[in-house]
């Protein structure tokens, strides 16, 4: 039984990709760059409960930062502070994974890296220009966890 049980999780992690446990682009909390720490948004980004927050520039697929919630504990809201001195000061690394790779794969980085956190990115080659990659969503551990436990 713990033998079936074994083989059955390994089955999904192995069969299953980073697409398939995404959450997609658009229902992510992200902010823009040139968005001000006043006491608005900073309530915002408390009430949103998320720890990792994904700073764009003009457009959402274009994902230049990452900021963590605890940078925020040395900002006061009076000095309306630009996100981006925040998110280039502390400069987290991003880490980019393939919509295809396959769970055990993320997994493995994740074991590896600093980050439980990836951007999931796609190539683009619908339309007439030379095909590019793509932002889709963004993969966490807690996806790759919550997949495991479903194929139990
Ligand atoms: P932590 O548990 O480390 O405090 P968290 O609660 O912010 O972090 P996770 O636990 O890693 O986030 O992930 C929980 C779920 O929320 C996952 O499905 C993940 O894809 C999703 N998620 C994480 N960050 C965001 C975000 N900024 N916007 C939308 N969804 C997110
Ligand atoms: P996060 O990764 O969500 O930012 P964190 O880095 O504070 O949180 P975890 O990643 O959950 O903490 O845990 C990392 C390790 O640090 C674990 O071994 C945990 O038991 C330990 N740890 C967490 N908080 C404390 C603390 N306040 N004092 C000592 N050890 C801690």
């Amino acid at each position: 039984n713990e033998f079936v049980r074994e083989e059955f999780s390994k089955g999904a992690l192995r069969n299953k990709t980073v697409e398939d446990v995404l959450t997609p682009l658009d229902k992510c909390f992200m902010l823009n760059a040139n968005a001000v720490l006043d006491f608005k948004s900073m309530s915002m980004i408390m009430q949103s409960g998320y720890t990792r927050i994904p700073v764009y520039e003009e457009e959402r697929t274009n994902l230049v930062d990452m900021l963590y919630v605890k940078d925020l504990a040395l900002v006061d809201p009076d000095d309306c502070v630009p996100l981006s001195t925040i998110s280039k000061f502390y400069n987290h690394p991003l880490h980019f994974v393939f919509n295809d790779t396959k769970l055990d794969a993320v997994l493995e980085e994740f074991k590896r890296g600093k980050s439980h956190l990836a951007i999931v990115q796609k190539v683009n080659n619908e339309g007439e220009g030379d095909p590019f990659y793509e932002a889709i969503g963004l993969v966490t551990l807690e996806d790759v966890i919550e997949e495991i436990i479903r194929s139990e």
